[in-house]
């Protein structure tokens, strides 16, 4: 295929439904990135492939997974006098401990909206009396633009920039998946994006010790659909991994971003909302980096509070779909949420709810009714107010 309205094409997909229908049996297949769980509600292929294939989403949406203290560290950080906090739009409605970001600049912390680490770095630089602090928020994607910035920062010699790395890795997340007592899931579909800076090679521990079929994919409807169908036939045959997005990814990935990224960051321990602290899951700055560790200017770090009905654990880890959620679409809606699923544009509540859910008769696309529970998130609502 060529050109992308071939990975649009109705023949194409008819073609790989039809295939998919014909496997003699029914498999559940977990989309590991919220870009994927996006681009499927969008395409509508839930009702599609259903019940054949079950499709429930994974933790790859890095608003999502990022704790509750570590939202807790970004509001202390922006409630520092002489301090600017920069951060990416979606991260400002996530409710923390405390509330979000978007009340604490309300309340008049100092919280700017980037579009890139770039963006942050002429803060600091505009303002040479203030600390200014990034959120670094994202996977394996994100981080080498980030530490391209902080080794800009160090050639540059501008030492009020800082960074608060909440950046989290893919793979140790997967392992930490699978060995879950009550893990059920018969394949991944791995992530695009993630997989083009870390490359292939990454993942070949998931069908050599694990036994899980594991396919790298596009976000075409296409691309999905083709991932699926290789996933049956290795469900039948044998787990491998295969690359369903070749014209994006490589066995070694992008060589480049991955020496800048372990150039600047180490992997370290981190906290996953729903799957708690993963081993080497993260990425920390390195030593000679410290001085630039965002963290270390917050003199108390807020306890979270509870998430008082919010489930987005248990969805991060496939093991509910949004609309058991009590809360969905009820007290929790993109306008109001409750937690990190409803805030993000990859989010898998949000997605669900914009494109699984139709609120005329209360029916959910997925067959599951929703329990409209209303409950006090303690959280006003925002009404677009620092939307992305
Ligand atoms: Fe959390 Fe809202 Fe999703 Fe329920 S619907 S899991 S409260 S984000």
């Amino acid at each position: 295929m060529k050109y992308v309205d071939e990975f649009r094409s109705p023949q194409f997909l008819q073609a790989q439904l039809d295939k998919i229908a014909e496997f003699p049996f029914n498999a559940r297949f977990m989309e590991v990135c919220g870009t994927h769980t996006m681009a499927i509600s969008k395409a509508g292929l839930r009702p599609l492939l259903a019940p054949k294939v079950e499709l429930v989403s994974g933790p790859g949406c890095p608003v999502c997974v990022t704790s509750a203290a570590d939202i807790g560290l970004a509001l202390a950080l922006a409630e520092i006098p002489d301090a600017i906090l920069a951060t990416f739009g979606d991260m400002m409605r996530v409710p923390g401990p405390a509330g979000t970001l978007s009340q604490a600049a309300a309340r008049g912390a100092a919280v700017k909206i980037v579009y890139s680490p770039l963006d942050a770095l002429e803060i600091a630089v505009s303002n040479p009396n203030k600390q200014v602090a990034f959120l670094g928020v994202g996977f394996e994607t994100t981080a080498p633009a980030v530490a391209a910035v902080v080794l800009m920062a160090e050639e540059r010699g501008i030492d009020n920039f800082h960074l608060l790395s909440l950046h989290k890795l893919v793979p140790p997340a997967l392992k930490a998946l699978v060995e879950m007592e009550e893990f059920n899931i018969d394949g991944f579909i791995l992530p695009g994006h993630v997989s083009a800076v870390l490359g292939s090679n990454a993942y070949t521990f998931l069908p050599e010790d694990y036994g899980i079929p594991c396919v790298i994919a596009g976000f075409e409807a296409v691309d999905i659909l083709q991932a699926i169908c290789e996933l049956m036939v290795m469900r039948r045959d044998g787990a491998g991994l295969s690359v369903e997005y070749s014209r994006v990814v490589r066995a070694e990935g992008n060589p480049k971003a991955l020496d800048i990224m372990h150039r600047v960051f180490e992997p370290a321990d981190a906290d996953w909302r729903g799957l708690g602290v993963i081993p080497g899951s993260g990425l920390r700055l390195r030593e000679e980096f410290t001085a630039r560790d965002a963290a270390s200017l917050v003199a108390k770090i807020i306890q979270p509070a509870d998430d008082r009905g919010c489930r987005c654990g248990e969805i991060l880890c496939g093991k509910i779909r949004p609309a058991e959620c009590p809360l969905f679409a009820g007290s929790c809606t993109p306008d109001n949420p409750f937690g990190p699923c409803m805030v993000s544009t990859e989010g898998t509540c949000a997605s669900y709810y914009l494109y699984d859910y139709t609120d005329n008769n209360g029916v959910v696309n997925n067959g599951v009714e929703p329990q409209h529970q209303q409950v006090d998130n303690g959280v006003e609502p925002q009404h677009q107010q620092g939307c992305d």
